[in-house]
């Protein structure tokens, strides 16, 4: 039907082609004369012959073509849009959450393996400073001797600062940064409550042993089971479902106490796990409840250089 095909000519995809089309045809013709009015000067040139005669000499070539302006491509195509309308900004909203959904758990979970792995290199080191230590006297360092706790005793192995700090470990704002907050503890008393007289990690000194003189440093040959014996770990005293964070001990002990938060704190620390490395220097990732919670004789028996449970100290 030619209504039908006109009006479909009439539309804008067309137009912008015929648009183009004739601007293509348009650049390639002699351009003198773009006055705009859309006529062929040859009829102008006519009217003023008699002022010029000699305007029409050579043919084509007096005729000038001027360009009609609703043939201008550029104001056949509709205007370009500006901006996003608000449904397409909602989609867009609405596809970067679904994004953020799919792959924030994938990124934190990426994150957390990361700090679990850089806390294993930090233990690993203090690992080595520790069997270093060891090798050279023949017995584990003392939680303090000459004034100087055992971080500074391990630090004679010249150790970065760095290693001391567990990337997972949240130092409670309100503690002063002059307080004592160290990320990592030493397996000093073993399976033992407080002030116990017989205290059986890796290097308690402020026991005085049971002929009344100071503990004397736990020698080499003393640790039963080497990769059975936990030596170092994140920082944590723990018992009766109270843990304390912060500590510079690795302490399975009766009286614990729940500082503000801190036993949630320390759940979420390496997600409910402590990072641990045994005194034959392999390291693993231990579940706090199985830390300071299970009472079977494999969890108990880790704390004590003699290798045993020793459940009657469970009740102290
Ligand atoms: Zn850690």
């Amino acid at each position: 039907m030619p209504m039908a095909a006109g009006a479909n000519l009439a539309s804008p995809l067309h137009m912008s082609i015929l648009g183009i089309i004739l601007s293509n045809i348009i650049s390639r013709l002699p351009d003198h004369g773009k006055d705009g009015t859309g006529m062929l000067a040859a009829d102008s040139a006519r009217r003023d012959r008699h002022d010029d005669p000699g305007r029409l000499v050579g043919g084509l070539s007096a005729v000038t073509w001027r360009r009609p302006s609703c043939l201008n491509p550029m104001k056949a195509q509709p205007a370009p849009k500006k901006g996003f309308s608000l449904v397409e900004l909602l989609v867009v909203i609405a596809i970067i959450s679904l994004l953020a959904a799919m792959f924030l758990p994938a990124l934190l979970s990426a994150k957390r393996k990361a700090q679990r792995l850089h806390c294993a290199h930090n233990l690993g080191q203090l690992a080595v400073a520790l069997q270093g230590f060891v090798s050279d006297s023949h017995a584990y360092p003392l939680q303090s001797e000459g004034g100087m706790l055992w971080p500074l005793l391990l630090e004679k192995s010249e150790l970065s600062g760095g290693i001391w700090r567990c990337p997972s470990a949240g130092r409670p704002s309100d503690i002063p940064q002059t307080a004592g907050y160290l990320d990592y503890g030493y397996n000093v008393w073993g399976l033992s409550p407080w002030g116990d007289p017989a205290p059986l990690g890796l290097g308690a000194t402020e026991a005085p042993s049971p002929t009344g003189s100071l503990a004397r440093p736990v020698a080499e040959s003393a640790v039963t089971r080497p990769a059975e014996m936990l030596a170092l770990g994140d920082g944590f005293r723990g018992g009766g479902g109270m843990i304390q964070d912060g500590v510079p001990f690795l302490w399975r002990t009766s009286g614990a106490e729940d500082y503000p938060g801190s036993t949630k704190r320390s759940y979420s620390r390496h997600q409910g796990r402590a990072s641990v490395v045994f005194c034959d220097g392999h390291f693993e990732s231990l579940s706090l409840d199985g830390l300071f919670v299970d009472t079977s004789d494999a969890a108990l028996q880790r704390w004590n250089r003699d290798h045993q449970a020793h459940r009657e100290r469970l009740a102290r």
